[in-house]
């Protein structure tokens, strides 16, 4: 394959599919169309990207509602936390550990917590039904949350 068809991290670009239907080789399996999230993995839609592993990307959150703002997501596409849990415990694994990083770099690990909060569902708050971890810190959080 000629390197036109390969994206910014140097793997073929996503397809549309069926998540969890991985082939050697690939990064990520599963892009969905009119996906903002998806979009962002691929390179079209620019983002700050803070940290980011095989199966797992942290960027700044556009507005963000601390100091410290940073989603951390699965390249494959889950729609919420739920969905995400029953098919790939283990890539929910990496992507608490991901989060755990940011914290640690980011430096709100070490200086007094943070918050970690999955928006699952339009009532909770959910607007991209791509699963995501809002890691949020840098200031004294209320509860319960608004
Ligand atoms: P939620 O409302 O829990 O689905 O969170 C979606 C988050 O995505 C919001 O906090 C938005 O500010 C954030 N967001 C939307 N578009 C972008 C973007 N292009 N880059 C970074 N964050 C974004
Ligand atoms: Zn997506």
């Amino acid at each position: 394959m000629s390197s036109q068809h390969l994206n910014d991290i140097g793997h073929e670009p996503p397809v549309e599919g069926v998540c969890g239907e991985s082939s050697p080789g690939r990064v990520y399996d599963c892009a969905v169309a009119d996906c903002l999230f998806c979009k962002i993995i691929a390179g079209d839609i620019p983002a700050e990207r803070v940290a980011e592993s095989s199966r797992t990307l942290a960027f700044r959150d556009i507005n963000p509602q601390a100091p410290t703002h940073v989603l951390v997501i699965p390249k494959d596409h889950y729609p919420d936390l739920a969905s995400l849990a029953s098919s790939d415990a283990g890539l929910l694994a990496e992507l608490a550990l991901q989060v755990q990083q940011v914290a640690e770099a980011e430096g709100i690990a070490a200086s007094g917590g943070y918050r970690v909060v999955f928006n699952t569902g339009a009532e909770a708050g959910q607007t991209v039904f791509h699963v995501h971890a809002h890691v949020l810190g840098g200031r004294r959080m209320a509860w319960p949350p608004g």
